[in-house]
């Protein structure tokens, strides 16, 4: 089969969070299924743009709402990433060192959509599917069906996965005249909450819908920031299919990032090197339990409990934990961990920023990975966690309830809570200092056990392969 994935994000080149990773690993693993998947993503200005070779496959020009702009499609030349890579240039709109946040973004993500559909409209054969990814790419099925210049390639199947619903990309109807000139009468079909809701218009539009977890599929009826009829009325062509992992990108074995490489046989001293690297970079005692977190310091990873939670956890079990977070998001939550690391120099740190090599460090030389999330669609870093050897402590919601089970049950590996608040969390640390000194045996064996579960994207490749041709 031809898979046309369109996505924003796509790991190494450019990636704000698991929609990179995904979209990053996913055409990869269906490339070795035997079918032809290829990425079509826009062409921000990052490290990798510059760092390869490419060459232009496409030049057009199309009209958004009255600006007439030019875009220019280039392919990565030695199919450096396993599938082939498309970027879509439009000077002026996608040329940014960012991928969101700008003010723009609406127009930016528009006229990207429009530059999509426009391309593939040449084309001189057809896919077999398009598959969108997030509400950036989410008003594709509906241009795909209603915009008269696209509606030719309306018999296309179209599949649209949900990574995060809380962001939806709403705009008001003063924007409508941004689509090609399109059937009116559809309106109904982009529109939520009397506004343009592109999340909602893939939810509509699009043949299928997929979530990242089965769990998060049903959170999604009472839970998805307003669209909660929607997935219920929708329920029909929605599944859940759980993320896997890139295990060539997150491999202890053969991570470059990090000081020591391990395999399960070696897991115990290989991850002290790492952790003495770790602690001796951030000021923390290598023998005390190090409980990190890593990730976008929101409300949906409730990052905003993670100060009084530290404190708390300090107070209350009298400083036999160290805690390391690496992120950034609000400011002021940003600002309190900063607070934090200077009333409790030695017993935790933090980075604020974004790092890629710290991140695997972190997997690596961690004992514990705390998820507190108030939202997780499906959650990677949990799964990087078993695959590096350590413990995941998470909230049991969404992906994180799929894929960790607590020590306490039949065969448990990891620490999972109810509620995302201080006191939940300061419980669980108390477990997991427990479980670190006391029951040095269970931890071992949890340790090792975890590192043989395989979350690799063999499996749920497949079951997109699967969901492609029921559609044929
Ligand atoms: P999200 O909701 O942010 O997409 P996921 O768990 O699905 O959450 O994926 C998060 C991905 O982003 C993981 O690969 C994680 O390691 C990475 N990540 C998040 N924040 C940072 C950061 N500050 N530095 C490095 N990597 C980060």
């Amino acid at each position: 089969m031809e898979i046309i994935h369109v996505s924003a994000e796509c790991y190494p080149v450019a990636k704000a969070g698991g929609l990179g990773d995904v979209v990053g690993a996913l055409p990869k693993y269906q490339t070795k299924l035997g079918h032809i998947a290829k990425v079509i993503m826009p062409m921000y200005r990052t490290k990798f743009l510059y760092n390869n070779e490419w060459e232009l496959v496409h030049e057009g020009g199309q009209a958004l709402g009255s600006q007439h702009f030019h875009y220019s499609v280039i392919k990565e030349k030695s199919n450096k990433l396993g599938f082939d890579l498309y970027l879509v240039d439009i000077n002026g709109l996608l040329d940014r060192e960012k991928i969101y946040g700008y003010d723009d973004d609406t127009e930016r993500f528009m006229s990207f959509q429009i530059a999509v559909c426009d391309w593939l409209s040449k084309w001189s054969h057809r896919p077999d599917v398009i598959h969108c990814h997030d509400h950036h790419t989410g008003m594709i099925p509906f241009m795909l069906k209603y915009c008269y210049g696209f509606n030719h390639l309306a018999n296309i199947p179209t599949v649209f996965t949900v990574h995060n619903a809380q962001y939806q990309g709403w705009m008001g109807w003063d924007k409508s005249h941004y689509l090609p000139p399109w059937d009116t009468w559809k309106g109904g079909l982009i529109e939520w909450g009397s506004s343009i809701n592109p999340l909602a218009a893939a939810v509509k539009n699009s043949w299928k819908v997929t979530t990242v977890s089965n769990s998060y599929l049903d959170e999604l009826k009472y839970m998805s920031n307003g669209l909660e009829k929607l997935f219920e009325y929708e329920k029909g062509k929605s599944s859940g299919i759980l993320n896997g992992i890139d295990n060539e990108v997150w491999d202890p074995q053969n991570d470059n990032l990090i000081a020591k490489n391990y395999d399960i046989e070696e897991v115990g001293k290989g991850k002290r090197k790492n952790k003495k690297e770790l602690c001796g970079q951030f000021g923390l005692d290598i023998d005390k339990p190090l409980i990190v977190f890593i990730g976008r310091l929101v409300g949906e990873k409730a990052a905003d409990l993670l100060p009084e939670s530290i404190s708390s956890s300090i107070y209350q079990h009298h400083g036999n934990a160290n805690f390391l977070i690496l992120g950034s998001g609000e400011p002021e939550v940003e600002g309190s961990l900063e607070h934090l690391k200077d009333q409790f120099k030695g017993y935790m740190n933090t980075y604020i920023g974004y790092s890629e090599p710290l991140s695997h460090l972190m997997y690596a030389g961690a004992d514990f990975l705390l998820m507190p999330s108030r939202v997780e669609p499906c959650g990677l870093n949990q799964m990087y966690a078993l695959r590096y050897g350590t413990v995941p402590m998470v909230r049991s919601t969404g992906g994180l309830k799929d894929t960790v089970t607590d020590f306490g049950d039949y065969q448990g590996f990891g620490i999972r809570f109810n509620n995302a608040d201080v006191w939940d969390i300061t419980y669980s640390v108390g477990r997991a200092i427990d479980l670190y000194n006391n029951k040095k045996e269970l931890y071992g064996w949890m340790r090792n056990y975890m590192m043989t579960l395989d979350h690799s994207w063999d499996s749920s490749a497949n079951q997109y392969i699967s969901l492609y041709q029921s559609l044929k």
